[in-house]
Parts: C-alpha cells; structure tokens; sequence
C-alpha cells in the first residue's frame, strides 16, 4: 500500500524539516537576546571547522568545513583531566593535525559542583584553551560535556573522549555537539525540586528541546524526527540504506538480544512496514 511518506520526495521531505526547526531557532534567538545576542556561525580557519557559539567554556556544536570530517576518539583508560591536555596535543601532533582541530571534550567528574565550583574549575580549562587559540574572540571553539556517573565514578575530573576535525572525502555528515543542563536562560533549574514524572518529563524536554534548536542553528537537518518507526524503515529502503549496519539493541553485546525495548521496537517496525530486516539475514537469527 502507498504510504502518504512515499508520494514525499526528498527535497519536499527536507523542506518540511527546515520549516519545522525555524520556529524553535526564531524563539531561542528572541529569547537569548536579552542575555546575550551570539553570532551566526563562526570559522575556525586552522582546526577546519565553524561553530555555533554559545560562551567561554563551551561552543554550541561544531560542523566541518567543506572536504573536513570530525572523528570522535575515545580514551581508554580515562586519563585525568591535568594530563589529558598533552595527551591529545601529542595525538593530534602525531596525525599531523595542529591542536586546533580539536573539536570536542567530553569529561567525567567525581561529583557534582557548586556554581561557584564549577566556575573555578572552568578557570584552568579556559586558560588552556586560550593557550591553544581555541578561543574565537571570547567564544570558546570546543565543545563539551561534563558527566558525573552514578556509578564507577573517577577519583579526579578524567578525559573521557575528544573530537577532532580532519581533511577528508567523507560525504556524510558529522558534527559535534555539546550536552545541556535543565538550566533554562534565566540561570533557574527547570521544575526544580520537582521529581515526579511530570517535573521529569519537563526537564528532559527543555533538553531536548535545546539541543533540536541547536542542531538546527548548525544546519543539521534531522528529518526522521518527525516520522513514527516504520516510516523511517519505509525511507531507508527508498535510499537504500544499509541496515545490515544499523543498531537498535539497549544491552551491551556484540549481538542484538532481540529482546529489549530497542529491539522490539525494530522489529515492530520492520513488520509494520511489511519489509524484512537485513540485520536478521545477517546475524542468522
Ligand atoms: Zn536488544
């Protein structure tokens, strides 16, 4: 049966997209504005990127420049944060790449901090970044997270992962983004002191809403965000995606469990669009 999807072509596909995130980018623009009134995209010449820029710790994202592609490189064992500055400056040395590409810090702490902490901890962190030119005017250029993990915590603030951006052919897009907190413009906790699953609900969805306006300042276009599961099966298989290469399983494993939620998911999916999934073909299940 012709689905209402399969008469949308492409470019009409993306368009809806682009119509859909403007409205969010007018509103945040509107409502920063007061705060602050950031600049469009700003180019990193060296490292071969531009960022949205958000303040002095971090950027909003980061996209690469045309013939660029931004790789994520992940650290382990986590190196503490003290001696994770020259390990990337020498891995980025030994590639060939100045240490201005770097893109992306993704950081794990010990525990939560105070505002007051958190700023003298960022103290330190800016200074290198400035010692790097990392800075564009008083934006920083590299994105960043800061995860405190419930469980298996570093004793000291660790490098968990960084992001660089490298010459290449890659056609596809990559980008980095930094994480949010439930703080909205004001500086105020989203539904504070609220955790029944409405206040929940509230916080997850600032964060979410933020990071689509994000995307969407950075030009990133995230069209299947609007279809139901199936739909995105049905549009796969118009372009021939390969989902053979796809993942949907929750657990850690080197094989889909076929059981958890993801998985579900996938196969209702698949079932509901009438296709059958490569990925069973594949892994003989
Ligand atoms: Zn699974």
């Amino acid at each position: 049966m012709a689905s209402r999807l399969i008469s949308l072509d492409r470019r009409r596909l993306l368009a809806r997209a682009l119509a859909l995130s403007a409205a969010p980018t007018l509103s945040r623009v509107a409502a920063a504005a007061a705060i602050v009134n950031p600049p469009a995209l700003l180019e990193n010449e060296a490292g071969g990127y531009r960022i949205l820029p958000a303040g002095t710790v971090f950027c909003g994202g980061a996209i690469p420049v045309s013939g660029h592609e931004i790789v994520h490189a992940l650290v382990s064992p986590w190196v503490p944060l003290k001696d994770g500055y020259g390990f990337i400056q020498s891995y980025l040395k030994s590639i060939g790449r100045p240490v201005q590409a770097l893109c992306g810090m993704e950081l794990r702490s010990p525990q939560q901090m105070t505002f007051e902490a958190f700023r003298a901890f960022n103290a330190p962190y800016i200074e290198q970044l400035t010692k790097w030119d990392l800075m564009l005017g008083r934006y920083s250029a590299v994105c960043r997270t800061n995860v405190v993990p419930a469980r298996d915590a570093p004793k000291e603030p660790s490098l968990h992962a960084f992001s660089y951006c490298v010459p290449s052919n890659y056609q596809g897009i990559t980008f980095c983004i930094s994480g949010t907190a439930d703080i909205d413009q004001r500086g105020k906790v989203v539904a504070e002191g609220d955790v029944s699953p409405a206040g929940m609900k509230q916080r997850l969805q600032y964060c979410v809403d933020v990071i689509t306006e994000r995307l969407a300042e950075l030009e990133v276009l995230t069209p299947l965000l609007e279809l139901e599961q199936w739909q995105v099966v049905e549009v796969g298989f118009q372009v021939g995606a390969p989902f053979d290469r796809t993942w949907s399983c929750h657990e850690e494993s080197s094989e889909p469990c076929w059981a958890c939620r993801g998985c579900r998911a996938r196969e209702a999916a698949f079932t509901q669009s009438g296709k059958a999934d490569p990925m069973r073909v594949v892994r003989k299940l």
